[in-house]
């Protein structure tokens, strides 16, 4: 047995014979001292909806559990999962909500309820299309107060990094203008069954009350968009894209010209966005 009474995850896939589907991005995590290590990098559980996306045969959701969650809302896209989920929330009563839907189509915010966390070994093929949702909803803050999220260690890399960093561009500049981030612990590709090619990394993501600089989302974004298209190039050549005049921009937001995006801080292209607004 494991950190509950259920029997164990490899019993459980031979059982409802759940042998894993690349075209769902499934790579399953079966050690549950590992998924119980990352339930607890989301901090305290207890008092929160935790939404999970992609559950599996469970082996993070009985994690979760374990770890004191009030409540795990599961979206899962594959039918062959259900019956393994439906054992879980049986011997949690109360506490498990499975849905079977496609993350992408299916708005849970009328099955969650507020402080709400969210927890999950994301499907990497929807992973980013997921983050950069939860990351530009309409207003701010937005419904979840953290992202606890597995990620392919490149793209963990992209969302934590600095100015200066080779993997910095336009998901640290989204991610860091209103959230803190950091990598909470590497995973290696062993610790899944089967196991990809690449390294993994968990991210924690806090959402801050406001954005730490002043700035239009969607101009923040096309000036963002536009530095990073030409990465190689001086700002006053690839922002001819957003402004005829670049210089006039980069002047009023105290940036040289011939500066590159890979060097410019977040405040700096919120001021670049402020610049061109008012222009
Ligand atoms: N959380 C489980 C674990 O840690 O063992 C499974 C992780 S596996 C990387 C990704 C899971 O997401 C799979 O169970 C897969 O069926 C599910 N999935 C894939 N695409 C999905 C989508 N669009 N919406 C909901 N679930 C999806």
């Amino acid at each position: 047995m494991g950190i509950d009474n259920l029997p164990p995850l490899r019993d459980v896939l031979d059982r409802h014979d759940l042998q894993a589907r690349k075209s769902l991005g499934q790579n399953f995590l079966l050690d549950l001292n590992l998924t119980a290590k990352i339930a607890r990098q989301a901090g305290d559980l207890s008092g929160h909806d935790i939404l999970e996306i992609g559950p599996g045969p469970g082996g993070l959701t009985r994690g979760l559990l374990a770890e004191g969650a009030r409540r795990v809302v599961a979206l899962e896209k594959d039918h062959r999962c259900m019956a393994a989920l439906a054992e879980i929330a049986d011997a949690n009563p109360g506490r498990l909500h499975v849905a079977e839907a496609d993350a992408l189509d299916f708005d849970p915010a009328s099955v969650l309820n507020a402080p709400v966390k969210v927890v999950a070994n994301l499907p990497y093929n929807v992973g980013t299309e997921l983050l950069i949702r939860w990351l530009t909803p309409a207003n701010w803050p937005p419904f979840w107060d953290s992202l606890t999220l597995m990620f392919q260690r490149e793209v963990a890399q992209r969302i934590v990094a600095e100015p200066g960093d080779k993997h910095y561009g336009r998901l640290a500049i989204l991610a860091n203008w209103r959230c803190d981030t950091y990598i909470a612990m590497g995973v290696p590709p062993e610790a899944f069954t089967p196991a990809p090619k690449v390294h993994s990394a968990v991210v924690h993501v806090t959402a801050l009350p406001k954005p730490r600089y002043p700035a239009n989302q969607k101009t923040l974004e096309r000036v963002v968009g536009a530095a990073f298209n030409q990465r190689r190039k001086m700002l006053r050549s690839s922002l001819k894209q957003v402004h005829p005049n670049p210089e006039e921009i980069l002047e009023i937001a105290g940036i040289k010209p011939t500066s590159r995006a890979e060097e410019i801080s977040i405040e700096g292209f919120c001021a670049l966005a402020q610049a061109l607004d008012a222009k």
